[in-house]
């Protein structure tokens, strides 16, 4: 069998001659010893350095820290986002200890989980209880709460974001109340609740709607890009979820598709992503001033990759490894630019940014009604660009934001951009009202820190 690696290297010698980060620290101040503990994001373009870091173990200990902090409180999920969401010098409060499963109804194929929950932690109860996830991003390492509060999403033009799963939910307000809402009961606030950044208050119960466990089949097929950008519609419509890969100054990418199958569960021998992406750096590094020559060989190398197929249980098949660190920008498109807004951002990204390597990613998300979610009434086509985490992004985000702008891109809350409360305002129909529901429930600006208070205050 061929190793991509030797070949790719052979290749690159014949042509011409990470250290991880070290983890975010977890939460781990507790009730009874308050520590200031610094914090830092998955990617580590966010840190700070927290008066009090606290992991409540009860609600009420959840109550009491609100009603009692003083300055500003931010919940942290798994850190995983990275715009300037979480940083305070206030307080920092995870709800790594309210994680799991509370109950559910298999008549409704509803269940209430508790926010801190990491997503790979609730498919297996889940499972076992009958029910899962309908859709899910392509880590599993987020909290349910983190999800929410930026409108994560995975793909599929038939199925909204996460937040649209979501029937009831309760929070801690900035007064250490506990509130309920969905639909019938203050349902106004559980409009704003359900993507709200984290500045209503601190949630600590999803009630999801699930459905039944189900298997999927996923199906990953090398091509050229060309033939992508003519089949990706058709594909979009035909699978329930699909999205594609192009690979930066190679002609190729993949696409990748999710479909419902009774087949039993197996799966070909997988690519390493990561490996795959240390490969594409190597030939950044040795090649960044042979645009051509990288184009050839790396396309000559892709071409010997074999397609992959794995049935698993649903939850276990949306994910992929994503080990090596990165900055990332993604923005929301009307789904109709999608493809032209993709073909303009690889003109700019081969032309001017051989220092780029890392693929683009596109997927397509079913509109929904929810006032700050960037699918508010319209069907999306989202693009999103990376960057190594050791260099710097923002050159190459400031070439690309200004396509995304051109066709009236939202950007995902978590991901990098340069828009500002203005911005935001022309682009949600609905900001206005959640602007007076966020003033009723924290009028002191509580959950506020510079950054929200920027976009909400
Ligand atoms: C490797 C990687 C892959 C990703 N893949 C995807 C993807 O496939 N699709 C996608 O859409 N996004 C993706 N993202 C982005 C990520 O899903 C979001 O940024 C998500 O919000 C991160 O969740 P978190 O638990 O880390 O929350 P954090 O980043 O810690 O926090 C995010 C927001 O949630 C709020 N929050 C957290 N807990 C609570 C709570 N209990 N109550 C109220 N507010 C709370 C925080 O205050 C903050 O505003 C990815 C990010 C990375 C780093």
């Amino acid at each position: 069998m061929i190793k991509r690696r030797n070949l790719l290297g052979a290749m690159v010698a014949a042509a011409v001659g990470s250290q991880a980060l070290p983890l975010q620290v977890l939460a781990a101040a507790d009730k009874a010893k308050p520590r200031s503990i610094p914090w830092r994001n998955w990617s580590g373009s966010q840190q700070c350095v927290p008066a009090l870091r606290s992991a409540p173990a009860t609600v009420a200990e959840l109550q009491e820290l609100i009603a009692s902090a003083s300055g500003t409180v931010r919940a942290v999920g798994a850190g995983h986002s990275f715009t300037p969401l979480v940083p305070t010098d206030g307080t920092i409060v995870s709800l790594s200890r309210l994680s799991g499963l509370v109950n559910h109804d298999p008549k409704s194929m509803q269940a209430t989980l508790w926010a801190g929950s990491r997503l790979g932690d609730i498919g297996q109860p889940l499972e076992t209880a009958g029910q899962a996830l309908i859709n899910m991003p392509d880590i599993d390492e987020q909290t349910l709460a983190g999800c929410l509060a930026t409108a994560t999403h995975g793909t599929g033009t038939n199925i909204g974001c996460m937040p649209t799963f979501v029937e009831g939910l309760q929070l801690v307000d900035a007064r250490g109340d506990l509130v309920d809402c969905d639909a019938n009961n203050n349902p106004e606030l559980f409009q704003a609740a359900k993507v709200s950044l984290g500045v209503l208050g601190v949630v600590t119960q999803v009630r999801l709607q699930n459905v039944a466990p189900y298997r999927l089949r996923r199906e990953t097929v090398w091509r050229e890009f060309d033939e992508i950008l003519e089949i990706a519609d058709g594909m979009a419509d035909k699978h329930r979820n699909f999205e594609f890969y192009y690979i930066p100054f190679s002609g190729m990418g993949f696409t990748d598709t999710h479909d419902l199958t009774d087949e039993p569960l197996g799966s070909t021998e997988k690519i390493d992503s990561n490996d795959s992406v240390e490969d594409l750096k190597l030939a950044r590094d040795w090649l960044e001033g042979w645009p051509r020559l990288r184009e050839l060989i790396l396309s000559s190398v892709i071409k010997t990759l074999s397609d992959e197929v794995t049935v698993e249980s649903s939850w276990k098949n949306y994910i992929s490894e994503r080990n090596v660190r990165f900055n990332e920008m993604e923005y929301h498109l009307p789904r109709e630019h999608g493809l032209q807004a993709m073909r303009e951002i690889r003109t700019v990204l081969e032309t001017q940014h051989p220092e780029v390597f890392f693929p683009i990613e596109v997927r397509y998300i079913k509109g929904d009604d929810i006032w700050l979610s960037p699918f508010h009434q319209r069907d999306t086509c989202s693009i999103a660009v990376h960057r190594y985490f050791e260099d710097d992004y923002k050159p190459y985000f400031k070439s690309i934001e200004p396509i995304f702008r051109k066709y009236n891109g939202r950007p995902h809350w978590g991901k990098l951009n340069t828009l500002r409360r203005d911005d935001f305002r022309k682009l949600y129909p609905r900001w206005d009202d959640f602007i007076e529901v966020r003033r009723a429930i924290d009028p002191g600006g509580r959950f506020l820190n510079p950054y929200l208070a920027g976009l909400f205050g």
